[in-house]
């Protein structure tokens, strides 16, 4: 053994989705957006001035802002950004959960929540979700250091209604609660109407699903000027030119783009009701999903072995082999193609 190993902060890394660089792959296990970005993207980084980048980019992202405004009741001072959301929520994770008592998030969900946990030696308990998959709200109404809950949640793509997120808010007036909405945009109703009410709310949001540029790392987080002054602050301990500036300047281009987003939130939607149908008729149960993905599982079919199957024909979907949820497969909801190309070859494995 080396006389510095054991000085090694030790960790376990959260694992993403693989992205194999194969071509003709139908690539449904990441959850990215099958269509393009606007076009207003493509617009505003060919004319984006080159000699900008010789500078640091601006940390007070004031355009970016002015975009995200046209669809959030937020003033600036209310929006953190991020390189994605997964830095924004780690950002949340080590400036909020700071406590004696166990952040609370349920059993399934994000599986980087507990990284982040460990990261930060936060602890941490996990809250069972019911038989059918969904969180009970009253679960979460004992002590604790905080909660943290995806809505909807990954991977089951179920989502609370607002009520049910407004009584946990309720019952938890003296900790930081924080609604990852990575995937709002595909059916659900954001708290963010709630940030007047509950100062202790914390919305996530990502411009990696509904907005097609996962690429591009860009996530912001909505709550009062308190909290985003208590982020800013400890991400200017870190970095404090977080948001590079062509990711900005596209970033802004997209959120200004509503209708382009609003077009595509509802192809996905409508290419997801088609996609459970057509695999229902195979014999498959699918989670109520309002997510740009589906939970999927079949009681005549091993999801390892279907998993398996779809792999070697080129069509790439996500298995965890994990408690409760290894007869389940997370499938992305793809263009109207490739959704054809699964359903193909799962009814090729079914017979
Ligand atoms: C995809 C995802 C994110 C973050 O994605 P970024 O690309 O980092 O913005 C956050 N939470 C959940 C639940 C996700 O699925």
């Amino acid at each position: 053994m080396k006389l510095w190993e054991d000085k090694i902060r030790q960790v376990v890394p959260y694992v993403p989705g693989e992205q194999p660089q194969i071509k003709n792959i139908v690539k449904l296990n990441t959850n990215e957006c099958p269509y393009p970005p606007s076009p207003m993207v493509e617009k505003a980084i060919r004319e984006y001035n080159t000699a900008e980048l010789r500078k640091y980019p601006s940390f007070v992202c004031r355009e970016l802002k002015a975009a995200l405004r046209k669809t959030y009741p937020v003033t600036d001072d209310m929006l953190f950004l991020g390189n994605g959301s997964d830095e924004v929520l780690a950002l949340c994770f080590m400036t909020f959960f700071n406590s004696d008592k166990p952040v609370l998030f349920p059993d399934i969900t994000y599986s980087f929540y507990d990284v982040w946990c460990d990261l930060y030696n936060i602890k941490y308990k996990r809250v069972p979700v019911n038989e059918k998959f969904e969180i009970t709200p009253e679960d979460y109404f004992g002590e604790n250091g905080g909660i943290v809950i995806a809505n909807p949640n990954a991977p089951t793509s179920i989502c609370m209604p607002l009520e049910s997120i407004e009584r946990i808010l309720q019952n938890n007036r003296n900790v930081i609660v924080i609604v990852d909405e990575a995937y709002i945009d595909f059916g659900g109703e954001s708290a963010v109407s709630l940030l007047d009410k509950y100062d202790n709310l914390v919305v996530v949001q990502t411009f990696s699903k509904s907005r097609a540029l996962a690429g591009i790392r860009v996530g912001y987080a909505m709550a009062g000027k308190e909290l985003v002054d208590a982020l800013e602050a400890v991400k200017n301990s870190f970095n404090s030119y977080t948001l590079n500036s062509l990711s900005q300047t596209a970033a802004a281009a997209a959120a200004n783009d509503v209708e382009y987003w609003e077009d595509c939130r509802k192809k996905i939607m409508a290419t997801r009701s088609r996609m459970i149908k057509e695999l229902s008729e195979l014999g498959f149960e699918t989670l109520p999903s309002s997510a740009n993905f589906i939970f999927t599982t079949n009681k005549n079919v091993k999801a390892a072995e279907l998993f398996e199957f779809l792999r070697s024909k080129g069509v790439i979907v996500r298995y965890f082999n994990k408690p409760r949820i290894s007869e389940y497969l997370r499938i992305t909801v793809g263009t109207d193609g490739e959704v054809d190309r699964l359903v193909e070859e799962v009814k090729n494995f079914v017979g």
